[in-house]
């Protein structure tokens, strides 16, 4: 009974959390045992092309399927996963995960092209892109069918390190995406510099389109900004029909939100996908 109830205080995220504490070892615990029990889910939530081709694709979100609580949103341990380290664990299980998917779709012929989040601690950790190619090596996929997310606050945590590994990453032929754009505090003359791919406007402006000009106004200066870059860009949070029909008249390359699909298991993605012809 007492280490269920550390186990529930845990998950309320605190940031002042004490790395050594009973309830941080608890959760730690939980997440071993989470990964070695098979408990973690892979999510995916399907990005639709507004414009041309419209190639599969979609982003992987990691869920916890806890044998007394449930389906456990990642924001009650993913946080904790980054504080911890053992995000890089998780994230190289979700990796995994979406390979051995890619690999079968493209022996299906049905290629997919999937989004997966990288953290701060994944990005600073030296081995990754080593890490992550042996995963590739071993399931025959490319990397050029992988998108990794990364967010404006991941960059400026140590920007130096972190553009090296992004500059790595891309050389091995991974596709680059700037998550949650317009909430960090990155400079756009440094944004430049990074081998990046597509901007990802952060659900708070596209959300607000509807209510207000101002929101609008960023979502449609960003389109234009990452258009003039080169780069390819992403609405996340598409709760509404409007809302789809302004990004396509704003030129927004893909769209990604509830009105489109909710993230799902992977079964019903792919039936999902079959819907679409
Ligand atoms: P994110 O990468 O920005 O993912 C988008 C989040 O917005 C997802 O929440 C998604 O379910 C949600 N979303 C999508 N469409 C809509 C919509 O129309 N309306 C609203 N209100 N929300 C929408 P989710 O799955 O709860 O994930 C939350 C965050 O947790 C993610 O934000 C990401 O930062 C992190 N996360 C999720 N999976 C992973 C993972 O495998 N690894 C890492 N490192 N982080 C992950
Ligand atoms: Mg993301
Ligand atoms: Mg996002
Ligand atoms: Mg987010």
């Amino acid at each position: 009974y007492a280490a269920k109830r550390q186990l529930s205080g845990a998950l309320r995220y605190d940031p002042a959390l004490d790395l050594a504490s009973a309830q941080t070892l608890s959760l730690l615990t939980e997440l071993r045992r989470a990964v070695e029990h098979n408990e973690l889910r892979l999510y995916l939530q399907p990005k639709l092309a507004l414009h041309g081709q419209p190639g599969l694709a979609a982003e992987a979100l990691v869920r916890w399927q806890h044998p007394q609580r449930g389906l456990v949103a990642p924001m009650h341990f993913i946080p904790f996963a980054e504080q911890t380290g053992f995000v890089r664990q998780l994230t190289l299980w979700i990796f995994e995960e979406v390979a051995r998917l890619l690999a079968a779709q493209e022996a299906r012929h049905l290629p997919l092209r999937v989004s997966v989040n990288l953290s701060t601690r994944d990005l600073l950790d030296p081995e990754l892109s080593t890490r992550l190619a042996a995963i590739l090596a071993r399931h025959g996929v490319q990397a050029s069918a992988f998108c990794l997310e990364i967010t404006e606050s991941a960059i400026m945590d140590d920007p130096q390190r972190a553009e090296a590994m992004l500059n790595r990453l891309s050389q091995q032929g991974f596709k680059l995406s700037i998550d949650d754009f317009g909430t960090g505090y990155s400079s756009l003359a440094y944004l430049r510099r990074l081998p990046v791919d597509e901007l990802k406007i952060d659900k708070s402006f596209v959300m607000g389109m509807q209510a207000g000009e101002d929101d609008a106004m960023i979502v449609r200066s960003t389109i234009e900004l990452a258009h003039n870059l080169g780069l390819t860009v992403v609405a996340e949070g598409v709760e509404t029909a409007a809302i789809l029909e302004r990004l396509r008249t704003l030129a927004c390359d893909e769209a990604q939100g509830y009105h489109i699909a909710r993230p799902l298991p992977v079964d019903d993605f792919l039936a999902w996908q079959a819907r679409q012809g």
